[in-house]
């Protein structure tokens, strides 16, 4: 029997739905050991726990149930005859996470989040290939202090660096930025490139009320002060470019500053960090005067991610700050 023993917890999404006849549409139907029955050879490569957590849609996925499904991966990975955890996801959310698990959780095993983006009754599943490619990378020990990854389409990303980039490609997982860390050929995994430092973020705990805004040209400040008046912890602002914002919103990021409640600003471009470049009214050098806290180079949804659990650590702002800004500035 082979040594391995890799633990897969799944949650749901497209790689555990079929096609409804009834509403010709699709919803979560295949259970988790048919998933597996459908991957030829899988106990010849590693023993399997099964570990149902859900079987939802990733739009179902809150961010209490990402912290469930955190604390689960970090019990998992700490036993002594688990040598990989698998998580499957949709791929909808996914990214998001994924990232969570890379922030608080600190292990040398590999972690690896997998989804499908075309479900049991389409021509060409890829559930099955994408689960033994996670499986090939669960099981290597060239997977081990690489932080969570994600692997489909036989591509290998780091968590902290990918992102949903197509609504219907096999190969919609990218680090537009960077670029794949490896890939899964002949079912092993090579790695081309390591990431230079991961973040660790120690904590259980994450703020709910988080908001999330894609800036665009003419913005007032009213969509600020809604959050504001609905108590929301912090907010993040998918800013213009290389992060400046409309003059008509400073009133509202004013407001929210003074009521302690962190801005974070990243860009609405989908490569490339904020800078305070920019010195005109709304630049990004009068929004960082004003308190504003710079995310790098991260989508919106991810630094939504990163500020929920530093808020979830503390409401200090100079340490969210801190916490935000750790190596993009
Ligand atoms: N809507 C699906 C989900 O995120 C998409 C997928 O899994 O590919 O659950």
């Amino acid at each position: 029997m082979v040594k391995n023993k890799v633990a897969i917890i799944f949650t749901g999404g497209t790689i555990s739905m079929k096609v409804d006849p009834r509403i010709h549409a699709a919803i979560p139907a295949l259970t988790s050991e048919e998933i597996i029955g459908m991957v030829t050879n899988i106990e010849k490569f590693s023993q399997i726990e099964i570990i149902n957590y859900a079987n939802v849609p990733s739009p179902h996925i809150n961010p209490t149930m990402m912290m469930e499904i955190a604390m689960l991966v970090k019990k998992t990975v700490a036993r002594e005859d688990i040598t990989g955890v698998i998580v499957t996801h949709g791929t909808d959310t996914l990214e998001e996470t994924a990232f969570l698990l890379d922030l608080i959780i600190r292990t040398e095993k590999p972690i690896v989040v997998v989804g499908a983006m075309r479900n049991g009754s389409e021509l060409g599943y890829d559930g099955s290939s994408n689960l033994s490619a996670a499986l090939c990378t669960a099981i290597s020990p060239k997977a081990k202090n690489k932080g969570v990854l994600v692997v489909m389409n036989n591509e290998v990303n780091a968590a902290s660096e990918v992102t949903k980039t197509n609504t219907l490609s096999l190969d919609t997982f990218k680090s537009p930025e960077f670029g794949p860390l490896g890939i899964v050929d002949n079912d092993e995994v090579i790695f081309y490139r390591d990431i230079i430092s991961h973040q660790f973020l120690d904590t259980e705990n994450i703020e709910k009320k988080v908001g999330l805004i894609k800036s665009v040209p003419g913005m007032e400040s009213d969509i600020m002060d809604f959050y504001i008046d609905a108590e929301y912890k912090g907010i993040v602002i998918e800013a213009l470019g290389r992060g400046n914002l409309p003059p008509e919103m400073l009133p509202g990021i004013k407001k929210a500053i003074s009521k302690d409640i962190p801005i974070v600003m990243v860009s609405r471009c989908p490569t490339g960090r904020v800078l305070d470049t920019y010195g005109y009214e709304g630049g990004g050098k009068n929004l960082r005067e004003l308190g504003v806290i710079f995310g790098g180079n991260l989508p919106g949804q991810k630094v939504r991610i990163k500020l929920m659990l530093a808020l979830g650590i503390t409401k200090d702002i100079d340490t969210i700050k801190e916490i935000i800004e750790y190596n993009v500035l």
